[in-house]
C-alpha cells in the first residue's frame, strides 16, 4: 500500500505541477509573442522550443526530485492511507499522458523507419560538398527535399526536384535543410512530440507548437540567406517554382524530417517575402541575444544544477514539500 500510495502521489504530482508549468508557459508566449516578432528568428525558435518542452521537464524533474523523495523520506510506513477515488483519477490520467506521449515518441520512430526503408529501395546516393550525413536521389512524383530521422538523419532528394532546380537554387535550398541539421531541429521535433501534456491541449500551447514551427523555417530561410550574397534570392526562387509543383491541397507528411515546404509550415508567400527583404549586413545579432541564446541553450543544466544544489544545502525543503503533499490529499478526499 505504501508503494502503490507513493506511485500515485507520483503521478499526481506530475500531472498537477505540468498544469501549473503549462499555464505560466502560455502566458509567458502570450506576453513575448508580439516583443519578439522582430528577434533574429533562431533566437526566436529557440525560446519557443524552450517554452514548449519546459512544462513537461520540469514537472518530471520536481516530481522525481522532490515530491518522491519526499514522500519516501517522511511518510511513515506503518500507517499508510488508502487511495482516495479522487487522487485515483488524477493519478490514472496522468498515467494516460505519459503512455500516450510514450507511444508517441515510438510511433514517429517506426514511422519515420517504415518511410526510409521504403524511399531506399529505390534510392541512389549522392555526393554532396559539405554535407555531414549520407544522401539519396529517389524517383518520386513531388518536389521533396527532406532530411529524414533524428539520431542519424539523411537527406532525400526527389528526381523531380533536381529536374526542376537550377544549379544555384539547389545549393540554396540545400543550405536551408543545413540549417535545419545545425539547429537538430528533427531531434526538437521528436521531444516537442514526446511532450503529450498540458499544453497540448490548450488552444495557446497549440498556438505555441505552431510559432515554433515557424520559426525553425524562418532560422533555416535565415542561415541559408547568410552564406552567401544571392542565395536569398535563389531561395526564395526554388520555394516559389516548388510550391507551383505540389497540386492544390497536397501536403508532405513526414514523422520525423525537416522539408523545405512541408506540413504545418508557414506560406511560401511569407517566406518569400522575408527572403526578398533579407539584407545580410543588418541581419546580426547583438551581444545580448547572444548571451540569451546561450542561457536558453544552457538553463535546463543551470535548472537541474540549481535544484540539486538547493535540495543538498537544504534537506528541510523535502519535509516542507511532503507536508504540502499531505494537505494537497487530504484536499482530494
Ligand atoms: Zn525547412
Amino acid at each position: 500500500m505504501f508503494e502503490m500510495l507513493g506511485f500515485c502521489i507520483l503521478l499526481a504530482a506530475v500531472l498537477t505541477l505540468n498544469t501549473i508549468t503549462s499555464s505560466l508557459a502560455a502566458l509567458i508566449w502570450h506576453k513575448l509573442a508580439r516583443r519578439t516578432t522582430n528577434w533574429p528568428p533562431a533566437l526566436r525558435a529557440r525560446l519557443l522550443f524552450t517554452l514548449r518542452v519546459a512544462p513537461a521537464t520540469i514537472s518530471l524533474l520536481l516530481a522525481l526530485m522532490m515530491v518522491l523523495p519526499a514522500y519516501l523520506l517522511n511518510e511513515p510506513r506503518n500507517k499508510v492511507e488508502p487511495v482516495s477515488y479522487q487522487l485515483g483519477i488524477l493519478s490514472v490520467t496522468s498515467a494516460i499522458a505519459l503512455c500516450l506521449a510514450a507511444w508517441r515518441g515510438l510511433n514517429a520512430r517506426s514511422a519515420t523507419k517504415r518511410l526510409v526503408r521504403n524511399w531506399l529501395q529505390s534510392a541512389t546516393p549522392i555526393e554532396i560538398p559539405d554535407l555531414t550525413i549520407p544522401a539519396f536521389r529517389f524517383p518520386h512524383q513531388l518536389p521533396i527535399l527532406a532530411i529524414i530521422g533524428s539520431w542519424r538523419p539523411k537527406l532525400f532528394v526527389s528526381e523531380r526536384l533536381l529536374q526542376t532546380l537550377s544549379p544555384a537554387e539547389l545549393a540554396a535550398t540545400i543550405a536551408h535543410e543545413k540549417g535545419h541539421l545545425i539547429a537538430k531541429d528533427n531531434l526538437k521535433r521528436v521531444a516537442v512530440r514526446m511532450c503529450c501534456d498540458v499544453l497540448s491541449i490548450l488552444p495557446s500551447g497549440r498556438s505555441l507548437d505552431r510559432a515554433w514551427i515557424e520559426a525553425t523555417e524562418a532560422a533555416a530561410d535565415e542561415y541559408a540567406a547568410h552564406q552567401t550574397q544571392n542565395m536569398a534570392v535563389e531561395l526564395a526562387s526554388a520555394l516559389i517554382k516548388i510550391a507551383r509543383l505540389i497540386p492544390a491541397g497536397e501536403r508532405i507528411t513526414l514523422p520525423v524530417g525537416a522539408a523545405l515546404i512541408g506540413q504545418d509550415e508557414p506560406g511560401v508567400a511569407f517566406r518569400v517575402q522575408a527572403l526578398l527583404a533579407f539584407d545580410r549586413r543588418l541581419n546580426t545579432t547583438c551581444d545580448a541575444q547572444n548571451a540569451l541564446f546561450s542561457f536558453l541553450y544552457w538553463c535546463p543544466v543551470f535548472g537541474v544544477a540549481l535544484l540539486a544544489l538547493l535540495l543538498l544545502s537544504y534537506p528541510a525543503i523535502l519535509s516542507n514539500v511532503h507536508e504540502i503533499t499531505e494537505f494537497v490529499i487530504s484536499q482530494l478526499k
